[in-house]
């Protein structure tokens, strides 16, 4: 038998690492030989934590809300009486339902999604490289090396890629641009700096299935030509920082990293560096000074990091997520990647769905998949029933979707026309109660914080912006204020030296363009 428990993040705060201990504890008592493997987040973060079991003559069946009180009867039910628990089941994993318990692909949850960046997770144990071997791993670099360093970005720029962390730049072109550089030296750093509030998709992702995302990064590495890598993250991560340390040394084991990786004659070397959490290093030249030693604050762009980067050597930066399609795309061919999404957003799209919804999770939809699918159908809708209010897409950098444009197809140009981005993925979802002028002081006190500093129009801009949203919320707002928020705002947009400058007036503008009768409200109420 197989007893598969999730201990990813999610898993754990809600009490797996109990329920790990009581499997224990019974197999211990029973004297059962079974084999307990700690996987990752499957994505149903709502129903964690999660037990899943194989035994004789039944598929793995799954159970939700586990709790350390029920472990024992769950497992005593299904693996010495015979009978599995089909009343408390959740869902089964690679057979038709059984008993009315429904296959894991048939979940509302599950159904309009399509798990590539994510295909791994949950399955696994991440920390055994013969699990990700088993499912296809490393085939991609294998198919890497044995085509030139042009081929394999052609491949990728074929497969209409593009950058994951939020900007939405087609990667082919920009590991084309680092190949193109000449220097003896370069450098290919993976970005997993996620920070914004309500994100946890390149978390999960590297808790769940760290070799994906560094069997992309050995790939582009080979594109460019980088001989040393580096996964910066932040140390708030301390389980993803374990899963990598893992990988790599496993990797270094199976000759995948190093000298003559797969007996191909390529190098490379992959080291991790913990940022100590600041929001600006994710921003590429803040992140390349602090790996670098320095503080961690952007610079003006030329020289771009293709040029000059990492110790002013030609340098490549790409999120975690777009590595982890990367190696899926190596692997399975550019064109099946293609197959899924818009014209202009090929593939799919990790999301982290939070906020007042009934399905909080992780999950990953074909680029184009609407809105409304996307809350309603996967999510389950608010809490309480009702329509959503609004969504905030792109966290701190991101805009407000009202419940009006809730058909919009979510890929990066359609996110944009609405005020939005993509993001890296967070999905917020805000319901009636809510109120938009404290939910954009919120993230105005976030960026507020995060702001390094460095100029002008958003040192000054944020504090400017969030003291007049602190004196609506409280009653001291006057209607010029509206203006004046607008107006400060598109200031900071046009002239902030980096992009979180660029982006924090988003949620502010966003929600002035949607919710003008809200902040007007606030303001005439309290006169
Ligand atoms: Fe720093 Fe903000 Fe200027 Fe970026 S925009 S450099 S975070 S002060």
């Amino acid at each position: 038998p197989l007893i598969h428990i999730g201990t990813g993040t999610c898993g754990l705060a809600a009490g797996a690492g109990e329920v790990l201990a009581e499997a224990r504890a019974f197999l211990n008592k029973s004297g059962l030989l079974a084999r307990i493997v700690e996987v990752g987040c499957l994505g149903l973060c709502y129903q964690e934590p999660l037990l899943g079991i194989k035994s004789l003559g039944h598929p793995m069946i799954y159970y939700g809300r586990v709790s350390a009180a029920n472990t024992a009867e769950i497992l005593k039910a299904q693996l010495i009486d015979g009978e599995p628990d089909t009343k408390a089941a959740l869902f089964t994993m690679g057979s038709d339902a059984v008993n009315g318990v429904p296959d894991f692909h048939e979940l509302p949850f599950v159904r309009p999604q399509v798990r590539i960046a994510l295909r791994n997770c949950g399955l696994i144990d991440p920390g055994e490289i013969d699990h990700y071997l088993a499912r296809g791993g490393y085939e991609g670099l294998k198919r890497a090396l044995g085509l030139s360093p042009h081929e394999v970005i052609e491949e990728i720029k074929a497969s209409g890629l593009r950058g994951r962390g939020g900007a939405g730049f087609p990667t082919g072109v920009k590991w084309d641009f680092a190949h193109k550089s000449k220097s003896s030296e370069k450098y290919f750093i993976c970005n997993a700096d996620e920070g914004d509030p309500g994100a946890f998709m390149d978390r999960s992702l590297l808790e769940g299935d760290p070799h994906a995302v560094l069997e992309g990064m050995i790939i582009g590495a080979y594109a460019i030509g980088a001989s040393e890598g580096y996964v910066y993250i932040r140390t708030e991560y301390p389980l993803a920082i374990k899963r990598l340390e893992t990988a790599l040394e496993q990797m270094k084991a199976y000759g995948l990293l190093g000298g003559g990786i797969l007996d191909k004659g390529f190098a490379f070397h992959i080291k991790i560096k913990e940022g100590a959490g600041a929001f600006v290093c994710g921003e590429e030249t803040a992140l390349m000074a602090s790996i670098a030693g320095g503080r961690g604050m952007p610079r003006s762009r030329p020289p771009f990091p293709a040029q000059a980067g990492l110790w002013e050597r030609p340098t490549n930066i790409n999120n975690v997520e777009t590595l982890a399609n990367v190696s899926a795309i190596m692997e399975r061919g550019a064109d099946w990647f293609a197959g899924y999404g818009t014209k202009k957003s090929k593939g799919t799209k990790t999301f982290s769905l939070a906020g007042k919804i009934r399905r909080t999770g992780l999950i990953e939809v074909p680029m184009g998949t609407r809105l409304k699918e996307i809350i309603e159908e996967i999510g389950g809708g608010v809490i309480g029933g009702g329509n959503f209010k609004a969504v905030q897409t792109g966290g701190p950098s991101g805009g407000c979707i009202p419940f009006s444009l809730n058909h919009l197809p979510v890929d990066y140009e359609s996110l944009a026309e609405a005020g939005s981005i993509m993001g890296s993925g967070g999905m917020v979802v805000m319901d009636e109660r809510t109120c938009m002028v404290d939910m954009a002081r919120y993230f105005l006190t976030f960026t507020g914080n995060e702001s390094c500093g460095k100029c002008l129009p958003c040192r000054l801009g944020s504090r400017q912006l969030l003291d007049i949203l602190i004196d609506i919320c409280e009653g001291r707002g006057s209607p010029e204020d509206l203006d004046l928020l607008e107006e400060v705002g598109e200031a900071m947009q046009k002239a902030s030296l980096c992009g979180l400058g660029q982006t924090a007036p988003n949620p502010v503008i966003s929600t002035l363009k949607y919710f003008r009768q809200e902040y007007e409200k606030h303001v005439i109420d309290h006169k």
